[in-house]
């Protein structure tokens, strides 16, 4: 749907809705023959073991960001960092009817161009049963991000940060 923006009054056609990452960041950065050798990423899950031998456990979720104009949400697909014993828990109850009501605690495992300090960010995560991938709730509430998260965002500011995205070159912008 054709949307005329009330902020710089062009038309903003086909924005998409959401970003992906592939895997989190410090399974990234590993390199791809260490990341054979020390773990392993599916669609929603990674685990690898660090180079100090540490176990790391990481579910991939999704921040939503209300753009009220659109009726919509943008989500950001974000890798979280998560325990063990909570990572178990989730792939337990993966197929559950019910989203969670108690949170997770968990850390975003992936760094931004449009903000600083995403990366380590600490989040309640929210199971979201078969529906849809664990929801992200930013515990900072004075973070920029977690403001855009309870106030909500324009459209015009969604094509701001995709074109920040793009330009940065760290991640795909999705259809
Ligand atoms: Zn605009």
């Amino acid at each position: 749907m054709p949307f005329k923006c009330g902020v710089c009054g062009q038309i903003h056609d086909n924005v998409a809705m959401d970003v992906a990452f592939g895997m989190p960041d410090p399974f990234f950065r590993l390199g791809r023959r260490e990341r054979d050798r020390r773990g392993q990423v599916s669609t929603d899950l990674c685990q690898f073991v660090d180079a100090e031998d540490r176990e790391r456990f990481f579910v991939r979720g999704v921040l939503l960001v209300p753009v009220p104009e659109a009726n919509d949400s943008f989500a950001w697909g974000f890798w979280a960092e998560v325990s063990e014993k909570d990572f178990d828990t989730i792939v337990d109850t993966w197929d559950d009817a019910k989203p969670s009501k108690t949170p997770i605690h968990a850390t975003i495992a992936n760094p931004i161009a449009v903000f600083e300090g995403v990366l380590g960010l600490e989040v309640d995560l929210f199971t979201q049963g078969a529906e849809d991938r664990p929801h992200m709730i930013i515990r900072d509430k004075s973070h920029p991000l977690a403001q855009q998260q309870s106030r909500g965002i324009s459209i015009h500011s969604v094509v701001d940060i995709l074109k920040q995205l793009e330009a940065s070159g760290e991640i795909k912008v999705t259809e």
